[in-house]
């Protein structure tokens, strides 16, 4: 039900934890994240309130300057830690607020192509599809999986071999993105993030974001490149 991502030379770890905890208004029975340690992929998932998450977190913190995190609220799947967000294999990991319609049949035909499945998600069909169309460019990836996909999504979409940028798209649900100095953000909402930034851009339907710490692109389904002006929050904390 929460989205959060985080790229600069804070800890990681503890930037995701602390946005999330911004978003728990908006309801939740799960939450996890996944950041770069060592240049792997680390992720760590705790059905219930944050305070799980932040247990197992502190028993093995993953250490980091790029992730992403959410709070989940089950559509498809019962609260699990297996079924908690991020969701993915070694290559990519994603996190999803929202419902794919037809995630069955990107189910099947996964399976047909040699992926198998942990969760009940809906979300992991997505994940799998990424690493499926993945050849070496995330962007071709997201454009490809995205046409293919039916439903209302925000998400938030690490790749290992890019362990110092977030991708993130949308379609229905919120997602925007926090700019700050040599730092930047994801976020279902902007309160999230008012700690670090009041800036931040709009993400609109299907145009696909790429943050690094210094610079976040902004292209279309064809891979055309997108400008975007800076809105400002007046929101008080
Ligand atoms: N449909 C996804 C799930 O059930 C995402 C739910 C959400 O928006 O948190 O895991």
């Amino acid at each position: 039900c929460g989205i959060v991502g985080y790229v600069g030379e804070r800890d990681c770890t503890d930037v995701l934890l602390d946005s999330l905890s911004k978003l728990e208004y908006r309801g939740y029975d799960s939450a996890g994240i996944a950041v770069f340690e060592n240049g792997e992929i680390t992720v760590e998932k705790a059905k219930g309130e944050l305070k799980n998450l932040r247990e197992k977190v502190a028993e093995h913190k993953p250490m980091g300057h790029c992730g992403i995190g959410h709070t989940r609220w089950a559509t498809h799947g019962e609260p699990s830690d297996i079924n908690s967000h991020p969701h993915g294999n070694k290559r990519v990991s994603i996190v999803h607020n929202g419902i794919i319609e037809n995630y069955k049949d990107i189910k099947n035909f996964l399976i047909e192509k040699g992926y198998t499945f942990i969760s009940e998600t809906d979300t992991e069909t997505v994940a799998k599809l990424l690493d499926y169309y993945y050849e070496g460019d995330p962007v071709d990836a997201i454009i490809k999986t995205l046409k293919d996909v039916r439903g209302a999504y925000a998400l938030g979409i690490v790749f290992k071999d890019f362990p110092d940028r977030i991708f993130a798209v949308r379609k229905d649900s919120p997602l925007i993105i926090g700019a700050g100095d040599e730092e930047n953000f994801i976020a279902s909402d902007v309160p999230a993030i008012l700690k670090y930034t009041r800036n931040y851009y709009l993400l609109e339907e299907n145009e696909i974001a790429t943050i690094k710490s210094d610079r976040v692109e902004f292209c279309d389904m064809h891979k055309l490149p997108i400008k975007k002006e800076v809105q400002v929050s007046n929101l008080d904390m």
